[in-house]
């Protein structure tokens, strides 16, 4: 397993991740982005590379793979490290009573 001294991990190098490693690291924070996929992008990468996206802020167009080449020139700057999760993450069934048990707790017994 990967050792890095760091402020934030963050969960996932989709576009959210990507961005937020742009703007951690732009508030001064080390940062590093962990993903059990071997690329980074998200599902613009794994699924839709090729497509052409119309609905981001100042690009009437930009194809998928563009877009995420964009986010990761935007993240260089912060420098962050990014890490390839050595397990893959496992889909368990969620047992909804102790979930509402937690957040009960979380909410100071109010539901
Ligand atoms: C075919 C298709 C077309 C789409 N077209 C559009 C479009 O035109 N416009 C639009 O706005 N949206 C579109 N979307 C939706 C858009 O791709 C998603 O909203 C966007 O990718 C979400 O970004 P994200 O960073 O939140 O998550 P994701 O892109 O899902 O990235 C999450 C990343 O986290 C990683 N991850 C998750 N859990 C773990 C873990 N436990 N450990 C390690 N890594 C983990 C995953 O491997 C993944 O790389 C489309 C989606 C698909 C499938």
């Amino acid at each position: 397993m990967a050792h890095h001294d760091t402020d934030l991990a963050i969960i996932g190098a989709g576009p959210a991740g990507l961005f937020a490693a742009y703007y951690a690291g732009f508030r001064g924070l080390r940062v590093a982005v962990v993903d059990s996929l071997p690329e980074l992008g998200g599902q613009v990468t794994a699924m839709y590379p090729e497509k052409l996206i119309f609905d981001v802020a100042g690009f009437p167009q930009i194809k998928g793979r563009d877009l995420v080449a964009n986010l990761v020139a935007q993240a260089a700057p912060s420098a962050p490290v990014t890490s390839k999760t050595e397990t893959k993450p496992e889909a368990k069934p969620v047992d909804l009573s102790k979930a509402d048990e937690k957040l009960s707790s979380l909410l100071g017994g109010k539901k």
